[in-house]
């Protein structure tokens, strides 16, 4: 099968596609119909070498352009991923399975996001004067040098664009690892960047299971590690970089609240509850995957639910009508299928879906479950599928204490019509990114990530700048200088 844009070989290093078979072959499987429809070789130590020595290489003459140039760098690349968005849109649905319903507006457009807007705030970036009597120290606004990414599988493009483009404005340089499990995506970040006239080596790509990240994040050359994946590869790449003292930024996994209280607008929170479940088959960090709904709307809300889920189009993800397309891999799909069976063998009660489709590729129905009691399997453990636990509750003060007894702390969502309530509800969550009456919004301009487990530093907004720079105080005396002998 061929695809638009197909990237040529598997790793982008110094400006160019680069091969080397002797890695271990990846086969890059169509969740759609389990075909294979490419392969990539993994980095063998000498294509890691070559990927660290150009990110090396090319740091410090990219952090010496001007913010104003390398701003502009990144806006041109923006603008090609949206001119090329349908040809990106169908790549990342063969990489990923989701459908181009999705993929068209949400994958290479919030790439483009993020390079935009980093991309304009590159000029703006500089240090600060701090006038002391006569003397004075001023700021230097620095870069941290060569930065690693690795990514998950389920947003290729968009966790390659938004780690590399606030890295890139502030000056470094990167070395991205994907998923082995979508490997082509990050490829054509990386062409589109240089392309843009990013200079070789700024932005490199190169292929590998979780060794070649482990041997990225402990290379003495490299100065940041931001991981996007699950908390347990958090543990371990969070103690591989402290090993050397790199900075790190953790996007990691999650098992989030979503409260519905009983004066809430059930179509609302039907739809809240249906984005943050089901959109892309559930494969989401931050889904709202535990629903405390109030008991008196519970049956209402369940009903509603049912019926606006029997409207899903379940299909081939390349045409634009389907809405809800296969898992990323007969993997994910039997780890999902083995919390369907835990959560009918704990004793929820299956209410809508629960199979997985009579038809080629890795499809699963949307599912859901209700009377979930907290300590079922279901509500405790991320399961990173289309499998939404419904959770009764009559109490706020109760509900809150539930909806925080949890190691994670990426999302929370609460729907109600009462402002106050809604307010109070959203700071009292243990969470990095809460939502009111709504769910999964993920604007670039606003800080994203985790708190407890879920994760460490924020990605998008102006807080991600500092997480990609440091700064440096440099101290001027005016006058002479004294000392005791
Ligand atoms: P994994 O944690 O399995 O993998 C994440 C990445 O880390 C992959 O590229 C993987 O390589 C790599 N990796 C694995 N082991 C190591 C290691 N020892 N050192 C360095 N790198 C390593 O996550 P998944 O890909 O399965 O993605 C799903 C997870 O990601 C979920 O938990 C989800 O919640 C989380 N996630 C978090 C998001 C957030 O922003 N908070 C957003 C999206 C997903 P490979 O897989 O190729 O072996």
């Amino acid at each position: 099968m061929t695809y638009p844009t197909q990237p040529t070989a598997s790793h982008f290093i110094n400006g160019q596609y680069v091969e080397d078979t002797d890695g271990t072959p990846i086969d890059v499987i169509y969740p759609a119909t389990g075909e294979v429809i490419g392969r990539v070789h993994s980095a063998t130590p000498a294509i890691i070498e070559r990927a660290l020595d150009a990110a090396r290489n090319a740091q410090a003459a990219w952090a010496a352009m001007t913010g104003t140039e390398r701003g502009r760098i990144l806006r041109r690349a923006a603008d090609i991923m949206r001119e090329r968005n349908h040809d990106l849109s169908v790549l990342e649905t063969y990489d990923t399975g989701k459908p181009y319903q999705e993929t068209s507006v949400v994958d290479a457009t919030s790439g483009a996001d993020a390079l935009e807007y980093f991309g304009g705030m590159a000029a703006t970036l500089t240090g600060e004067h701090i006038q002391l009597g006569e003397d004075w120290v001023y700021t230097r606004r620095e870069p941290l040098g060569v930065c690693v990414g690795i990514g998950a599988w389920n947003y290729p493009t968009q966790i390659a664009s938004w780690k590399g483009a606030p890295a890139l404005a502030c000056g470094n340089t990167m070395v991205f690892k994907p998923s082995e499990t979508t490997p082509l995506c990050a490829l054509k970040v990386a062409e589109i960047l240089y392309e843009a006239g990013a200079p070789a080596g700024v932005y490199n790509v190169v292929q590998g299971l979780g060794d070649v990240g482990a041997a990225l994040v402990t290379d003495a050359r490299v100065d940041k590690v931001s991981l996007t994946g699950s908390v347990p590869t958090g543990r371990k790449v969070y103690a591989a970089a402290a090993a050397g003292i790199k900075h790190v930024t953790m996007e990691l996994g999650g098992k989030s609240p979503m409260i519905v209280f009983d004066d809430a607008d059930i179509e609302n929170a039907v739809s809240g509850a249906i984005l943050g479940n089901f959109y892309s088959s559930g494969q989401v960090c931050s889904n709202g995957t535990r629903v405390f709904v109030h008991r008196d709307i519970k049956e209402a809300f369940l009903s509603r639910l049912s019926e606006r889920l029997a409207h899903a189009v379940i299909g081939d993800p390349q045409d634009p009508d389907t809405s809800f397309g296969p898992m990323v891999s007969e993997r994910q799909m039997n780890i999902v299928l083995g919390y369907i069976a835990k959560g009918q063998a704990e004793g929820a009660r299956l209410v809508y879906g629960g199979k997985r489709l009579d038809k080629n590729g890795f499809y699963l129905e949307p599912t859901v479950f209700a009377d979930v009691r907290d300590d079922m399997s279901i509500a405790r453990e991320e399961i990173f599928g289309p499998v939404m636990a419904v959770l009764d509750f009559e109490d706020e003060g109760d509900v809150m204490v539930r909806a925080n007894d949890t190691e994670f702390g990426l999302a929370a969502g609460v729907f109600t019509r009462d402002l106050a309530r809604a307010h109070r509800v959203a700071a009292g969550f243990q969470a990095g990114t809460c939502y009111i009456n709504t769910y999964n919004d993920a604007p670039v301009e606003a800080p994203f990530g985790g708190s407890k487990q879920s994760g460490v530093g924020r990605e998008n907004s102006k807080t991600a700048i500092e997480h990609y720079s440091q700064l440096k105080s440099i101290y001027v005396r005016m006058g002479d200088l004294e000392a005791p002998f």
